[in-house]
């Protein structure tokens, strides 16, 4: 076999451990194995052949690693989707990616239905007790079982993850079976997983972050799922399971600091934090190192390359405030370099775009060839990231080329938000930047031009097109927008005069 199979090796050598839990569902090793073979046969039964799509539309519910494994022991490409988008947002990506099956998660059976019948789906399942929509159990449950698919070809999709990226429509990147195994491999050897794990899933599975779940589920550990992010429930379940690895970003951590129940919980056996997806302050770091006591494990990485692009383990030390703020260096199996505007490899202190290549980077965009060929040119993957390597080696990201905004974790593209805002019959201009803000990282800021009517009346309205994470939170009002001779809107001007 040519790629991995998540279950199959744990199932055979821990079959009456616990795999999954969320609340007080739990499934062992060996009932994971049954219900993924059965999985993969249902849906064989309903005509989906190898290489089709399955849209998954769920908060961390227990069967999300069951289906993402069934997926990839029977070739199809599971597309999670953020519940946090709208219908219309959803309605694209489904569109987009044409998938023979939906399941719907346990609140999400509504939405599911009219999306089905609107984009046309051939077939929905609905996890839970569905009111309406065909169950998801009685699926796996009349299944019956058939010797299997087992394809061969290591560069069917195992994946699809949407990401808004510059264009401000969203793309699939697709992860190929051998790039699904090269980002679980990596991750359970750069982070040492084992059995003995317990894994706190805090981020959404829709999230690159899932594969840090993969790479415990891989050698037998336990993933322990948080359908909805609260600060005192991840500590109490932190410890009530006995968490020992966990997957954080900086907002969440903050949260967690300044929660009541912090110096209640014992999170004795919390050995790392894996954290990433924007950088963290020092200062907050130093705080967080210093109360949980265990290894953090800083990560930087992209949907479209992985999380583990560049890592830095657990060796900080505290007054090392050069350290402290780097990224990392490249993870095992990853090359980086950092480069001009012509790709020319830059020399240490020189700050330019971070590229990387190696086995699990993304294959290509779904059904994009010109935007691959872009973001793939000359083999390596062009991050849009701007940083430079200090003379110790460590990579430091400086900026985003392309000003996306990362607020509370979740990524804002400006640019999305400028196409639905300019709708507005009187909003003449606009442009979107994000704001430093001590909680959220930064704040969705949109600088307007035109009669645009009072705030909340137009939060109101972007609400209805946009997912609340989306929405400005600020709206400021100008005469004209800084732009250079090419028309282009001057963003670092604007945040410069905004941050005043
Ligand atoms: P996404 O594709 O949603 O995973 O977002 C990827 C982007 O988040 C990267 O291109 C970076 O701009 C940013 N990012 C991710 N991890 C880090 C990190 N550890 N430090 C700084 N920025 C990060």
């Amino acid at each position: 076999m040519r790629y991995l199979d998540l279950v199959r090796g744990p199932a055979t050598r821990f079959g009456e451990k616990t795999a999954v839990v969320e609340g007080d569902r739990r499934i062992t090793f060996r009932e994971l194995d049954d219900r993924v073979g059965r999985l993969g046969a249902a849906l064989r039964a309903r005509g989906l052949r190898p290489g089709d799509r399955v849209a998954l539309l769920a908060a961390n519910e227990l069967e999300y690693v069951e289906i993402q494994a069934a997926c990839l022991r029977s070739g199809f490409a599971l597309v999670p989707l953020n519940i946090r988008l709208t219908e219309r947002e959803l309605g694209f990506i489904l569109s987009d990616c044409s998938p023979g099956l939906f399941v719907a998660g346990r609140a999400e059976e509504k939405r599911a239905a009219s999306l089905a019948a609107e984009v046309g789906i051939p077939h929905v399942l609905a996890l839970g007790e569905p009111q309406e929509l065909p169950s998801y159990d009685d699926a796996l449950r009349q299944a019956v079982p058939d010797p299997g698919a087992d394809p061969e070809d290591p560069e069917l999709p195992a994946t699809i993850l949407y990401t808004s990226g510059t264009t401000g429509l969203p793309k699939g990147a697709v992860v190929d079976r051998l790039g699904f195994t090269a980002r679980v491999m990596t991750n359970a050897v750069e982070l040492q997983t084992s059995a003995a794990d317990v894994h706190q899933a805090s981020l959404p599975m829709f999230h690159i972050a899932a594969f840090l779940s993969y790479a415990h589920t891989a050698v037998g550990g336990t993933v322990v799922m948080l359908p909805e992010f609260d600060p005192e429930r991840a500590l109490r379940t932190m410890e009530r399971e006995r968490v020992t690895t966990t997957v954080l970003v900086p907002t969440i951590i903050t949260m967690l600091l300044d929660c009541s129940v912090i110096d209640e919980v014992d999170l004795s056996a919390l050995r790392l934090v894996i954290y990433g997806g924007s950088s963290i302050e020092p200062g907050p770091l130093r705080r967080a190192l210093e109360r949980f006591g265990c290894g953090f494990h800083q990560q930087y990485g992209m949907t479209e390359t992985g999380g583990q692009t560049i890592l830095r383990p657990a060796d900080h030390d505290p007054a090392d405030t050069e350290r402290l703020s780097s990224g990392g260096t490249e993870a095992i199996g990853l090359e980086v370099r950092v480069v001009d505007e012509e790709d020319r490899p830059l020399p240490a202190g020189e700050v330019g775009e971070i590229v990387c290549r190696g086995p699990s980077v993304m294959l290509q965009y779904w059904n994009r060839p010109e935007a691959t060929a872009e973001a793939l040119r000359g083999g390596w993957f062009h991050t849009g990231d701007m940083g430079y390597r200090d003379s110790r080696g460590y990579l430091h990201i400086t900026d985003r080329r392309n000003d996306m905004i990362i607020t509370g974790g979740e990524n804002v593209y400006p640019r999305e938000v400028e196409a639905v805002l300019i709708e507005h019959p009187d909003i003449a201009d606009v442009a979107v930047v994000g704001l430093p803000d001590p909680k959220w990282g930064q704040t969705v800021t949109a600088v307007l031009v035109g009669q645009a009517p009072a705030d909340e009346e137009l939060s109101a309205w972007a609400r209805q097109r946009l997912a609340g994470y989306k929405v400005p939170r600020r709206w400021v009002r100008v005469p004209e927008l800084p732009r250079n001779v090419t028309g282009k809107v001057l963003k670092h001007q604007l945040r410069a005069q905004l941050a005043k």
